[in-house]
């Protein structure tokens, strides 16, 4: 099922998400489904559960090997070698802006099954990671972007709506 984005400022992209108990839950189980099939239809590059309105630490990213769901990710380490590319962010349409992100990261996790993981993310991966990772922490991109590129007046706008 696609799900509904929720747009900035919604207050729920700014709270903590929880740590997922049991991967056995049926709920939980669908919403992994449904997160993969909401960020493949709105073409991004990852999602993550709150953007959908659920404060749960759950996130997918697209690899070139298909979606990759992690379930209570953690980021253990960051390089020291950050890159400089451009961001954008379902939950922030048409907005895009430069961010500095570490150039690999040491991630760990469980997959859809409970199976525990632990890898080296490089490049764009270690990029969309940690995007994804900050938004179970209520962080946003524009929150450490260096310049924003595009939808500077979009970007004015929605904040207008910040009360
Ligand atoms: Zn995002």
């Amino acid at each position: 099922m696609i799900l509904p984005i929720k747009i900035y400022p919604d207050k729920i992209l700014r709270q903590r998400a929880k740590k997922v108990v049991s991967l056995k839950d049926k709920k939980i189980q669908r919403l992994i489904w449904d997160l993969a099939e909401t960020m493949k239809e709105k073409d991004g590059a990852g999602l993550a559960a709150p953007q959908v309105g659920k404060s749960l630490r759950i996130i997918v990213v697209n690899t070139k090997d298909g979606v990759m769901p992690l379930i209570n990710p953690k980021i253990w380490l960051r390089s020291f070698k950050k890159e400089l590319a451009e961001e954008g962010c379902l939950s922030l349409p048409e907005i895009f802006g430069l961010v500095k992100r570490s150039s690999f990261a040491i991630v760990s996790a469980r997959t859809q099954a409970g199976k525990r993981l632990r890898f080296t993310a490089r490049g764009l991966l270690a990029r969309v990671i940690c995007h994804e990772v900050d938004h179970l922490k209520g962080v946003l991109f524009i929150d450490k972007v260096k310049k924003i590129t595009k939808g500077e007046k979009e970007l004015a706008e929605l904040k207008s709506h910040n009360t």
